[in-house]
């Protein structure tokens, strides 16, 4: 702690009234309960419907937000002067109308989004090639081959959905049944089914042109070769023998893709230091303004989860702006799409308002608003010398029981920093049965709580933008956990990944792997699209989960995935969960 930070502390045990901290020769008058619980009212209300990035929502909170910076009296720090900062969540593919299916040389085209449907992951361009009936598209481990006897190179296949009726144990998902034709050679694949998933649904990228067909649009195309899918699906269950056949008919499919970028937004305002021997060097103050918007059709408002932090973070903004600065900038950044996988925070770690080797530390926010006791835990302290010291004073002069822990490593956005090289606390007063749920409503907020919060930060700040700044102190990330382990709750054995939930794709999309766990040492990576654990094919994140759920610590599982669009096969020997 240098002197000048000495003298303001010992000026703050002198001068502290209720609502009052000194700040240098001022007094910063401390955001009050009512005004956070204001805050919370509104961002959690039926205007924001739980807030979720990418939805209308999501852009309405953020444009809130930011009028309260600005009005506040900061300085933009978004993008072209503005207050948002703006990224891409993910590009939206929609079929473009030049998109193609019939058959060759005949005039009558499938109806594009009526009778058939490109999956989201195909590959674009066009293919020409004999139609090929392959059954269901299934080879088993014991000798099931809709295949045999079928030569598929080249050819625009077409199977049918699930599997040979009498015979419930041959099974594969649409991605295996994507990564067989390929390996058979197909050029193209289309699958049957009575609906047409959207292209978002089937987004995983398999190196192959493929789509859904209805049962009209494959028979259209069936037709003309003198066949139909209900005749074949009863040649198939009358005989229990694939009814597979290549004709001669020339099928050609044409697939292209238009995107729409679907985006979100950080809130970022600077209040300029106020010393010019140390305003080239800022404090982040962050929180996620985000939540989980709809699901299963009820708004989960996210009052603790994190309007409570947003507030807080604004709270602090206007009361360090009405007071004038301090002597390093303050930055407040306020990131979209945390509950997306952390990703607005990820954005502004790759484009910093302010540059990250001259921001001395980030202290975050993320559910602040449930305080029981007193209590207020406070992550990160060993991210930084010195900084459990500090925590520990400030919640003391606060009359808050500070409750440290030593890791930076946590499912939020200062992780992102800290693995950046800054140094990061992480403020939190506790899970509840609330959480991601939608009875997370404003009216359980513990507002006093916040207020008090507020009051550790504010002297956290006070200290980080006027004294020494923390030295970034480097820590191993924890081995198989990080609250990223999956399986944490049901299973007996941790694989070490989490799925992007952005995605919504069938198969399981890797957002994270854990270094060191037993998927890094089978050689998974972020990115990579599990396909099938041991036996059971992956349709989704459960039933990864389940099949974990039924692994025991030590066991060898083979694991198939897709890597750009190309099948891969590895075992991983799981870790038992600690
Ligand atoms: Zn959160």
């Amino acid at each position: 702690v240098t002197r000048r930070a000495a003298a303001i502390l010992s000026a703050l045990a002198l001068l502290v009234t209720s609502a009052t901290v000194a700040l240098g020769a001022a007094a910063l008058a401390l955001p009050r309960a009512g005004d956070l619980q204001h805050a919370v009212d509104v961002l959690a209300g039926p205007d924001h419907a739980g807030r979720r990035s990418g939805t209308e929502e999501g852009v309405r909170a953020a444009r809130l937000i930011a009028r309260w910076l600005a009005d506040a009296g900061l300085q933009p720090g978004g993008d072209d002067g503005s207050f948002l900062q703006t990224f891409v969540l993910e590009s939206e593919l929609t079929p473009a109308p030049h998109s193609r299916l019939h058959v060759a040389g005949h005039a009558g085209e499938i109806p594009l989004g009526i009778a058939w449907m490109p999956h989201g992951g195909a590959r674009a361009g066009e293919v020409v090639g004999p139609l090929a009936f392959v059954g269901h598209g299934i080879a088993s481990a014991d000798g099931w081959d809709d295949y045999a006897g079928v030569d598929a190179r080249g050819a625009v296949a077409i199977a049918l959905e699930g599997g040979p009726p009498h015979r419930p144990d041959v099974q594969a998902s649409r991605l295996e049944k994507l990564i067989l034709a390929r390996q058979r050679g197909a050029a193209a694949l289309l699958i049957v089914g009575p609906t047409l998933a959207s292209p978002r649904a089937t987004g995983s990228p398999v190196a192959l042109a493929s789509g859904a067909v209805t049962t009209a649009g494959a028979d259209a195309l069936l037709a003309a070769a003198g066949h139909s899918v209900d005749a074949l699906a009863r040649q198939i269950a009358a005989t229990g023998a694939p009814a597979s056949f290549r004709s001669t008919l020339p099928v050609r499919l044409r697939i292209e893709f238009a995107a729409t970028d679907v985006t979100a937004h950080n809130v970022v305002g600077i209040l300029p230091g106020t010393d010019p021997a140390l305003a080239h060097e800022a404090v982040l103050i962050g929180a996620h303004h985000d939540h989980v918007g709809m699901v299963g059709g009820a708004v989960h408002p996210g009052a603790d989860d994190n309007a409570s932090g947003t507030a807080v973070a604004v709270g602090l903004a206007r009361a360090f702006a009405a007071a004038g600065g301090t002597p390093r900038t303050l930055v407040f950044a306020l990131f979209g799409a945390e509950e997306l996988g952390l990703v607005g925070s990820g954005h502004y770690v790759g484009r910093p308002a302010w540059p990250l080797e001259r921001t001395v530390a980030m202290l975050n926010f993320d559910m602040v608003g449930r305080m029981r006791q007193d209590r207020l835990m406070v992550g990160g302290v060993d991210s930084g010398a010195g900084l459990g010291a500090l925590v520990a004073g400030a919640a003391r002069a606060a009359g808050v029981r500070a409750e440290l822990r030593p890791s930076p490593f946590a499912p939020s956005d200062h992780s992102r920093f800290y693995t950046a090289g800054t140094p990061v606390l992480f403020f939190f007063t506790g899970l509840h049965e609330d959480y991601h749920r939608p009875g997370d409503t404003a009216d359980k907020i513990n507002a006093s709580g916040m207020a008090r919060v507020a009051e550790v930060a504010a002297r956290v700040v006070l200290d980080l933008a006027a004294g020494a700044p923390p030295v970034y102190v480097k820590l191993d990330p924890p081995r198989g956990r990080g609250g990223v382990a999956l399986g944490a709750r049901a299973a007996p054995v941790v694989l070490g990944v989490s799925a992007d939930a952005r995605r919504g794709w069938d198969g399981v999309p890797l957002s994270h792997v854990v270094p060191g766990s037993a998927a890094a040492r089978a050689g998974l990576r972020d990115g990579d699209v599990l396909v099938r654990l041991g036996g059971t094919p992956l349709n989704s994140f459960d039933d990864l989960r389940a099949a974990l759920s039924r692994a025991r610590p030590g066991e060898v599982v083979r694991i198939v995935y897709l890597r750009g669009g190309v099948d891969h096969a590895v075992t991983a020997t799981l870790d038992a969960h600690l």
